[in-house]
């Protein structure tokens, strides 16, 4: 299976990521969030680098991500379940060795029968909501958790950490009110460590409790509106599979969407939908030809899509000629943004087509 496309993904880069943002978030710790598979990059090799940089929390969704992932792992590192336990899903997270983020007062009461039963303490994480009403206990739960001493007695409550909802909005009130109770509720947990940010709260002027859960920044995408300070970590690049001249007048593709006003060359790359090139991008997105940008005409097809290229100089254009989709001239967030999602829809919609390249 190989379309041409080549992935290239950039370890040394995400590495240097991670280490900017645990030089701005110190002494508070970076743990790394490698849930959807590393955000499509690969969770192992992503786990390995960042544990290579000293990295020793690592944050997943799924259960089943965490028992992949911690057989692979080539050191130790707490791997924390994001989603928390659905009922049932308590042995294997056992077995796992994985720490669950209990996420509602029913998660706690299971885990802590987990623990009675197989005879010890087990490791947790309370997951508490301060304002984003997702995850995490709400207040009556949180008091019936602290009120009821068999907790204390059966979890070794490692982690209180909850979720910021506008941490990319570095204005929003709600950023503030979500830290003070955050740290309201950090002197209820007392000695326990506490965690509040992740990529976007590392970047707001204010302390940052003892550990912050990095994903997006460490990838490369931009963790607000402000101009990106992260290392790009992929490079996309695809070729021409063909090339055809089409008359003033004509259409291209299904629907006949994209009309030529010109003589018009078009250039097909094999690539699509499939591979999580959002159809949106048809008669809207771009990609780049020797550093010129080309439009998307016509829509985005399940494995091809059709590129207007009149205006790039012959030489460049011929069967196998490489066409750059992401890189240095269009990353993640510029697709993202063409798009109308974000950058980390573009990461883990990633084909498993492509052959990926690792530097
Ligand atoms: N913490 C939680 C609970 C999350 O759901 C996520 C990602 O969605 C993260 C941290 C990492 O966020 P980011 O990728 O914005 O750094």
């Amino acid at each position: 299976m190989n379309s041409g496309a080549v992935l290239t993904i950039d370890f040394a880069a995400l590495a240097a990521n991670y280490r900017r943002i645990r030089a701005q978030v110190a002494p508070a710790a970076v743990a790394g969030v490698v849930k959807a598979d590393g955000y499509g990059l690969g969770a192992i090799e992503v786990a390995r680098t960042l544990m290579r940089e000293g990295c020793e929390h690592l944050f997943v969704a799924l259960v089943g991500e965490a028992s992949a992932l911690i057989p692979a792992l080539d050191g130790p590192a707490s791997v924390y379940v994001l989603n928390g336990l659905l009922p049932g899903q308590e042995d294997e997270c056992l077995a796992a060795g994985a720490i669950p983020v209990l996420n509602s007062l029913d998660q706690a009461q299971r885990w802590a029968a987990t623990a009675a039963r197989a005879n010890r303490r087990l490791p947790a994480v309370v997951q508490v909501d301060t304002g984003m009403a997702r995850m995490g206990m709400e207040t009556w739960e949180i008091d019936a958790f602290l009120a009821d001493p068999t907790f204390a007695e059966r979890l070794d409550l490692r982690l209180v950490m909850s979720h910021l909802a506008c941490g990319d909005m570095p204005q929003n009130p709600s950023n503030a009110q979500q830290y003070a109770r955050m740290s309201a509720l950090a002197e209820r947990f007392a000695g326990v460590p506490v965690a509040l940010d992740n990529s976007a709260g590392s970047f707001l002027p204010r302390g940052h409790f003892a550990m912050v859960r990095a994903g997006i920044a460490v990838y490369g995408g931009a963790p607000n509106d402000a101009p990106n300070p992260m290392a790009p970590v992929v490079a996309l690049t695809i070729p021409i599979a063909q090339l055809r001249t089409i008359p003033a007048g004509a259409g291209v593709g299904y629907g006949l969407t994209f009309h030529t006003e010109r003589e018009t060359r078009i250039a097909t790359i094999p690539m699509g939908y499939a591979d999580g090139w959002p159809r949106c991008l048809g008669n809207t997105g771009s990609v780049f030809i020797a550093g010129t940008r080309v439009p998307i005409v016509g829509r985005v097809s399940m494995d091809s899509i059709t590129l207007d290229v009149t205006d790039i100089a012959p030489e460049h254009l011929y069967p196998g000629a490489p066409v750059e989709i992401l890189g240095p001239h269009q990353s993640i967030d510029d697709v993202a943004r063409d798009a109308g999602t974000i950058s980390y829809e573009i990461l883990t919609q990633l084909s498993r087509r492509y052959h990926r390249i690792h530097l």
